[in-house]
């Protein structure tokens, strides 16, 4: 059975993708530790991109996030001001830092292959890496980028990049998740804590859980004070300063803390509630969409509904604890990772209900469980939210992952709100659809769903704007 640690779900990076651009950046860095010692002989790298990939990478940053990784930069601490000036200096120089260490002729133009009419059979996002040594030798791998920052290379399994170590609570379906919270009474994020000790210490795991709230908060507060366009050519316009600005008035604050407080004192109408969850939501995937620090939730796409909900969590229903925002993460995780085992976290895989849909889900059962739900509240909430996003395709204009996705997160996290009222208010006896019933139906969905509507740009919304790639 597959292990999968909170820290897996939730990955520090670097925006706009988790499968198209942290992915491919993993899958360099992969490929430099095959490389190893024989660095210093190689003599050429050539990539070849197939499937989604090709079709959406340019979008999506993918080049940009092959560059940095055969540089040998870490994505969780690179710093995101340098992207410019690096890919710059490698595009005019054609020239490369191989693991930061030895320079070769590097050509992104003619050395990044983007085949968009081939596709490998293990999976829609293929990379290959071939390299030639001094001796003519050819090093060739190849890896697959499963979604949310997963990579395995060809001849392993989707559970290969997760340490399959034996856990106290095994999980592979809510089925076993509800039954284990019963024999333990423990709640879902007492099932995980204890789980994530085999791992390391509690300590450590809840050290590493508020440095991921960290990045999420830090990402809100950035996003909801950075003006101007974003990039790739759409000439989309950042709206979350705009919002923030709108409904702050002249208050006046300097920091996060005085930002949240300076909200509260707003009160809680419905309307003004509702713009701050889609002000929270707009300001995470406007900085995603920037190539800005972000976390994984379950991927990059979604990434601003888990951290719009719990910010609406902190600043409207509760006051801000470390133990909520612990609870919070622990619980949507376990979600995450049952739709990740039982469907699939990839929009190549299953369209834009496995990324919006899951994150939502996952933000409906944290939610829940902070607000006093039972365990069966939290599986109702996820199941109530990936309901009501069955079915939906992954469409990026432009493959810039912005239109529909930034605003689509705000939808993800009002219908994650809504669910766990919905599941509050409700008995989960009564309720005709479980979550493993759900789980089940968005990977069937999933497999019948026609290509052009997995993150390849070829139809949907993507091709009814009249925009071409080109222009972006
Ligand atoms: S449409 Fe959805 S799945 Fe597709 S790139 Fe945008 S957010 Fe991701």
């Amino acid at each position: 059975m597959e292990s999968i640690s909170v820290l897996d779900m939730f990955k520090i990076g670097v925006g706009p993708s988790s499968s198209h651009t942290l992915g491919p950046w993993k899958a360099a860095l992969k490929f430099l530790d095959v490389i190893g010692e024989r660095v210093n002989r190689v003599k050429r790298v050539e990539i070849q991109l197939y499937g989604s990939l090709a079709k959406t990478g340019i979008g999506h940053g993918t080049d940009i996030a092959l560059i940095l990784g055969l540089s040998g930069y870490d994505p969780v601490t690179f710093d995101v001001n340098r992207i410019d000036s690096t890919i710059n200096r490698v595009k005019t120089g054609k020239q490369l830092n191989l693991a930061g260490k030895d320079l070769i002729a590097f050509d992104p133009k003619s050395q990044i292959h983007f085949l968009a009419g081939e596709m490998l059979p293990y999976h829609p996002n293929a990379l290959r890496f071939v390299c030639e040594l001094d001796d003519a030798t050819l090093i060739k791998e190849t890896y697959y980028s499963i979604g949310g920052g997963f990579v395995v290379q060809e001849g392993d399994d989707d559970r290969s990049e997760t340490e399959d170590i034996p856990l106290p609570y095994p999980i592979e379906s809510a089925a076993d998740l509800s039954k284990l919270c019963r024999q333990s009474g423990l709640p879902i994020s007492g099932i995980v804590l204890e789980n994530e000790k085999e791992w390391r210490s509690e300590e450590e795991t809840r050290e590493a859980v508020l440095a991921i709230w960290k990045v999420m908060r830090n990402c809100i507060y950035r996003g909801c004070h950075a003006e101007g366009y974003l990039p790739g050519g759409l000439q989309v316009m950042r709206r979350a300063s705009t919002l923030n600005r709108r409904l702050l008035g002249d208050k006046e604050y300097g920091s996060y803390e005085e930002w949240r407080k300076s909200i509260r004192e707003g009160g809680s109408g419905f309307a003004y509630t509702l713009d701050w969850v889609s002000c929270f939501a707009l300001a995470v995937n406007e900085e995603n969409a920037s190539f800005s620090r972000v976390v994984t939730a379950p991927t990059n796409g979604a990434a601003g509904v888990i951290p719009a909900v719990l910010q609406y969590l902190v600043t409207f229903k509760e006051d801000l604890s470390e133990d909520l925002v612990f609870t919070f993460l622990c619980t949507a995780s376990e979600i995450g990772s049952i739709f990740k085992k039982r469907a699939t976290i990839s929009a190549a895989m299953g369209g834009c209900q496995a990324e919006i849909g899951v994150s939502s889900a996952m933000a409906a059962a944290g939610l829940t469980e902070c607000l006093g739900g039972s365990v069966e509240q939290c599986l109702m909430a996820a199941e109530i939210a990936m309901e009501h996003h069955l079915g939906m395709t992954c469409d990026p204009i432009g493959g810039l992952v912005q239109v529909p996705c930034i605003e689509r997160n705000t939808m993800g996290a009002i219908k994650a709100i809504t669910a766990s009222q919905l599941a509050l208010h409700s008995d989960p006896e009564k309720a005709k659809v479980s979550l493993d019933a759900v789980v089940k139906t968005m990977w069937d969905t999933a497999q019948d769903m026609n290509t052009k509507y997995k993150e390849t740009s070829d139809g949907g919304l993507a091709i009814n704007i009249p925009i071409s790639l080109s222009e972006c």
